[in-house]
């Protein structure tokens, strides 16, 4: 039986008389201020063999250096760019873009770290849908390997490591300690927010899965023009709907809107849309509210490709049904990442979101007081859900920043046809496999027991 990964691990919000466990929480933390900090944390941990679960972590959140550079020069790219310390979290990166009249590709939140995990994932943005994915603007890396060597890594020095972190996962190659990505010239961009609902008996429902179907059915019509929007919805409620259009105006979103608020009237569906067109992307980023809670609930989900929305409709309608008839709530970012401006970059971004349309989310609820057995049975659920979304498009993957931890065949799901290549990658920059993280390249090359600690498959 496979292990399961809710984690009740002691955490920062708890009372502090309320007794806790670390649990697969790191032990020691260094508090890294410049790459020596790195390499001194690498050798003691190879010295005292401390990897995983229980051991050493590097915390870069105080590398928050940030400069804009007007002009970057490559073979590659010339044109502004924004070099950012680890530590850089989404909203100070947005903050000093829009100062220089740009913008810079981050999460949706403003505490997400930029150049950790989230692009060296992938990272889907409000702009992916104009300029593509975050791990699709990297130009160069300063990164302290597994054997603690402190080097760059572009298009023209370690390209096989500037690859494999484009999109390869974070915490495996090496540790990021700076990553300059391209900026683009800041747009006014109009958002709008919407939602509807219903009551939950049957023919109620019937309108409800109408009005949502309708909303899918539109998505090409917006995310083929740079638009992104985000839903999050339960049984007889799409509590919120955020849309993005940069460079699009209010008339034109409202001209858009225009016949599913018929659809909505002539359901009879309460509903609300408000739209707000804002002079530049900070602007719109910061009318949205944009925190979302995110330890009330435990989340899978699987990238839906538009070949899916649009010839698969019923299949796919009936999936989402399943999932909300089951008391699940779905959270789905709806974008296609362009290829138009970051071109077709060969990096190791997980092929499958080349053809997204919809990366959907589904989570059961977390509540911290309930009991442990409830709490994975939830977790069990997310995984019988990611059974119904494989099976709707097989072909496709998972996204590995925001995915099931217990999705089986993860190699292939996260990484697709990229994982041989990244295996050989982190061999050659981690050959003693100092870095561990639970599905990341090269994990399968350890078993967790029980307590947590780590031991070699084949030693
Ligand atoms: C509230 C919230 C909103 C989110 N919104 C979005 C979104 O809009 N779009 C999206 O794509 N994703 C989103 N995510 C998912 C996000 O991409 C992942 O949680 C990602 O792992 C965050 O990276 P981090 O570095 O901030 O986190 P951490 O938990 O610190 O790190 C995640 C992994 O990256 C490694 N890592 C961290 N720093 C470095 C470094 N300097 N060098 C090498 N490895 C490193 C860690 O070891 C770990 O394995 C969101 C997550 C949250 C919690």
């Amino acid at each position: 039986m496979a292990p399961f990964y809710a984690n009740r691990s002691c955490d920062p919000f708890m009372p502090v008389d309320s007794p806790c466990q670390i649990g697969a929480y790191v032990r020691y933390a260094i508090n890294v201020t410049e790459p020596a900090d790195i390499i001194a944390g690498i050798e003691f941990a190879k010295k005292n063999n401390s990897s995983g679960p229980g051991s050493l972590s590097l915390w870069t959140h105080h590398l928050k250096d940030i400069e804009y550079i007007t002009e970057y020069k490559s073979e590659a790219y010339h044109g502004p760019a924004l070099k950012v310390g680890a530590g850089v979290q989404g909203i100070e990166a947005y903050t000093v873009a829009d100062k220089n009249g740009v913008v810079v590709l981050g999460g949706v939140c403003p505490s997400v770290g930029f150049a950790g995990g989230y692009t060296q994932g992938g990272g889907v943005s409000i702009l992916t849908g104009k300029y593509g994915l975050s791990a699709d603007q990297t130009l160069e890396f300063e990164v302290v390997t597994g054997e603690g060597k402190h080097v760059n890594a572009s298009k023209t020095e370690n390209t096989d490591l500037y690859w494999a972190l484009s999109g390869g996962g974070g915490g495996t190659y090496g540790v990021v300690t700076s990553m300059t990505v391209k900026a683009h010239k800041d747009a006014p961009m109009t958002g709008a927010s919407y939602s509807f609902g219903t009551s939950t008996d049957g023919a109620s429902m019937d309108k409800f899965y109408d009005a949502l179907d309708f909303l899918h059915q539109m998505a090409p019509g917006y995310f083929d023009r740079g638009g992104y929007s985000f839903n999050i919805y339960s049984k007889g409620s799409l509590s919120l709907g955020v849309f993005f259009g940069p460079e699009w105006t209010k008339e034109d979103t409202a001209m858009f809107f225009q016949p599913w608020a018929e659809r909505l009237e002539s359901l009879g569906l309460q509903y609300s849309l408000n739209i707000t067109e804002h002079p530049s992307y900070l602007a719109a980023y910061s009318s949205t509210g944009n925190t979302v809670d995110i330890g009330t609930s435990q989340s899978g989900g699987r990238i839906i490709p538009k070949d899916t929305l649009l010839n698969k409709r019923t299949q796919f309608n009936q999936v989402i049904k399943n999932v909300v008839e089951d008391g699940g709530s779905i959270l789905e970012i709806v974008v296609h990442p362009t290829l138009e401006v970051a071109g077709n970059p060969d990096n190791a971004v997980l092929p499958a979101w080349r053809d997204s349309a919809i990366f959907l989310i589904t989570t059961t609820p977390w509540n911290d007081t309930a009991e442990w057995s409830q709490m994975l049975e939830g977790q069990k659920t997310i995984t019988k859900w990611g059974g119904l979304l494989r099976e709707l498009a097989p072909e496709s993957g998972a996204y590995l920043n925001e995915a099931d931890p217990n999705e089986p065949n993860f190699q292939r799901e996260f990484y697709g046809e990229n994982y041989a290549r990244l295996l050989s990658i982190k061999n050659r920059y981690d050959p003693a496999g100092i870095f561990y993280a639970l599905t990341a390249v090269g994990s399968d090359t350890w078993t967790q027991s029980p307590d947590g600690r780590l031991c070699k498959t084949n030693p």
